[in-house]
């Protein structure tokens, strides 16, 4: 057990929550009352405080606006029947946040200052936690550099904060995305691997070119072949390919998904062969021209499962069979859905209760 951290709050004293509407959420654009702020200077991190949900001050000159020294999470808390609520592998988020943190030259996060800021957090939101079918609360830690100075070198103080948001059923859609052959998400060696926001703003102007041709998303390649997949937009992403699970093998270029992790250790749970290796271009397509191609989908936290319906490749489209009840890709996001709400039991210890 953590030891409990007492943390300093200031209650809002205007609660917006008789004007949420569960069934309209938007994702990301309705905030729960409160968050969680923590600065961090002299070399450590000072008192954290839950405040009312708003505006924050900063210096023009802080280097998070400047030069990107920022870096963000993203994970769910689902609310069961009985009005319980957990949060999926959050410990699992904090690792990630303090790999990226270290990426971008700074401070780790204490574990008992992120998992008490998050858990008193949404117990003091609790009420906004939606719990019909598909919906959860989404929680985004992030933390970004406060020096006031335009010097290029790492900030001396950072503000680490976590925002919640009620979000709705997902719907999926299967995507059209396209193999991206010019542009590059990411480079080994680079920092792709990191949630940092730079690589997010970079691969907007990308993105909106394929938007712009009829696909929803791109299907990321290696910076110097474009030859091997990488990422789904911010998703990483799976075949099913002759029985087998196949998904590019983690690198410095790839993000290392939490949602990624957990569906292939449910395939292993179920003796399924998965493959962590290089998937190229043309090995994907030649396994839809010879039949063996089952499914493709995208996976990661908001989406958790998002089937691929057409891949563009040089200027060509080509549909994958349309998937059935038994595939793969929905009784993973079924199994999922499952541990998540309390439906089945978690024998990975994954949910971490509020
Ligand atoms: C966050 C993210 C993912 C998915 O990670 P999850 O932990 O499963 O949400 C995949 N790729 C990129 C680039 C991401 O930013």
């Amino acid at each position: 057990m953590l030891e409990t951290l007492t943390i300093r709050t200031q209650r809002t004293t205007a609660s917006r929550l008789a004007l949420l509407d569960p069934e309209n959420l938007e994702f990301g654009k309705t905030f729960t009352d409160h968050m969680f702020v923590v600065d961090y200077c002299d070399g450590e991190w000072q008192e954290p405080q839950i405040v009312p949900y708003g505006d924050i001050t900063v210096s023009p000159a802080n280097s998070a606006l400047h030069y990107g020294q920022a870096i963000f999470e993203g994970m769910k808390a689902y609310k069961n029947e009985q009005g319980d609520i957990a949060v999926f592998r959050p410990e699992d988020n904090l690792r990630r946040l303090n790999a990226s943190a270290e990426r971008m030259c700074m401070p780790a996060v204490p574990e008992e200052l992120f998992m008490q800021g998050l858990l008193q957090l949404i117990k003091l939101d609790a009420e906004w936690v939606p719990n019909t079918q598909g919906t959860s609360l989404y929680i985004r830690p992030f933390m970004f550099a406060t020096d006031g100075m335009l010097g290029v070198r790492p900030s001396d103080t950072y503000r680490f904060m976590i925002i919640t948001c009620p979000v709705g059923a997902f719907y999926n859609k299967a995507l059209r995305v396209r193999f991206e052959e010019k542009y590059v998400r990411s480079a080994e060696g680079g920092a792709g691997y990191a949630k940092n926001a730079g690589n997010y703003g970079a691969s907007m102007y990308p993105t909106k070119l394929a938007q712009q041709e009829g696909y929803n998303q791109l299907l990321w390649t290696d910076a110097s072949e474009h030859r091997y997949i990488e990422e789904s937009g911010t998703m990483n992403v799976a075949f099913v390919i002759g029985g087998k699970l196949i998904t590019p093998a983690l690198s410095t270029s790839i993000l290392d998904g939490i949602t990624r992790r957990s569906v292939l250790q449910l395939a292993r749970d179920w003796g399924m062969t998965v493959e962590e290796r290089k998937v190229s271009a043309v090995e994907v397509l030649d396994a839809l021209a010879a039949g063996t191609l089952e499914e493709a989908f995208g996976v990661g936290t908001a989406a958790t499962i998002a089937p691929i319906a057409v891949i563009g490749y040089q200027g060509q489209d080509h549909t994958l069979p349309t998937t059935g009840p038994q595939a793969f890709s929905r009784r993973v996001s079924d199994a999922l859905t499952a541990i998540r709400t309390g439906a089945a039991p978690d024998t990975h210890g994954w949910m971490v209760q509020v």
